[in-house]
């Protein structure tokens, strides 16, 4: 059994944007509501966290999955990806237990200096996040009941990772997708892919680009991610082709 839980959807400025006004930005609809990126994904027990966003202890308290969790994935630094790394205390004061949280050496570099005070020791009584940052340097990597496979792909010019677990893969912040990893995105029943906006952009896919990525790799499903305030969910949902959809935070896929 895998469940997967969108806990944000959003681009990096998030959905309202500060200060716009636009239709998508007034909406009431809670789908038009998109919080920074990150997933939460259940292989039977265990539970993996794909990136700390800036809303991640919101997120996780939204969705009640803020007991427990057993490792966490970073797939690029930028600061909607990693800015709630300091939430994951909110795990580790309850449990005592630390968290390890799986990044690529070079992303190591920049977490240990962003949160340089996780590695000192903290006096009695405080508190400070129990994680250990490790660095992804295999092929494939097994935490619990979870085999997850990192794939290479591009972010503009920045080689960043996504992640495929059984028939599920991750793939957020890319314009390009090598040959070698597309190879490894067949046969999935599930994917969720980065589709930022409308128009071009030099480090992400547009809808357009996201929807011709889709079908070269025909998962049964594809929910697109990292969704800027273009989209009101309602209509843009409505016009995607069969077996694509937009995500929203929120949204929960089980599978077998
Ligand atoms: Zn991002
Ligand atoms: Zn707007
Ligand atoms: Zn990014």
């Amino acid at each position: 059994m895998m469940k997967i839980t969108v806990l944000g959807c959003g681009t990096s400025m998030g959905v309202p944007m500060m200060g716009c006004r636009c239709p998508v930005c007034l909406s009431p609809n809670p789908r038009n509501r998109r919080s920074r990126p990150s997933i939460m994904v259940e292989v039977e027990e265990t539970r993996l966290l794909i990136d700390t966003p800036p809303e991640l202890r919101l997120q996780l308290i939204q969705y009640g999955l803020d007991d427990r969790l057993d490792a966490v994935l970073i797939t690029h630094t930028h600061a909607d990806h990693i800015m709630g790394m300091d939430d994951i205390r909110g795990y580790t004061l309850q449990t005592q237990t630390q968290i390890p949280v799986y990044a690529e050496p070079d992303a190591i570099q920049d977490l240990e200096r962003v949160f340089r005070y996780v590695a000192h020791p903290f006096p009695p009584g405080s508190s400070s996040p129990l994680i250990r940052f490790l660095p992804i340097e295999s092929d494939i990597l097994t935490i619990g009941s979870a085999e997850i496979r990192p794939l290479r792909v591009f972010h503009g010019a920045m080689p960043i990772l996504a992640f495929r677990i059984g028939a599920f893969a991750y793939v957020t912040d890319t314009n390009l997708i090598p040959e070698e990893s597309m190879a490894q995105l067949i046969d999935l029943d599930f994917l969720i892919l980065d589709a930022l906006r409308y128009q071009e952009h030099p480090t992400h896919f547009n809808l357009e680009q996201a929807i011709e990525v889709a079908r070269l790799l025909q998962p049964k499903r594809v929910a697109f991610t990292h969704l800027t305030h273009d989209f009101d969910y309602e209509t843009v949902n409505a016009e995607l082709p069969p077996g694509m959809e937009l995500a929203y935070d929120g949204m929960i896929v089980e599978m077998n």
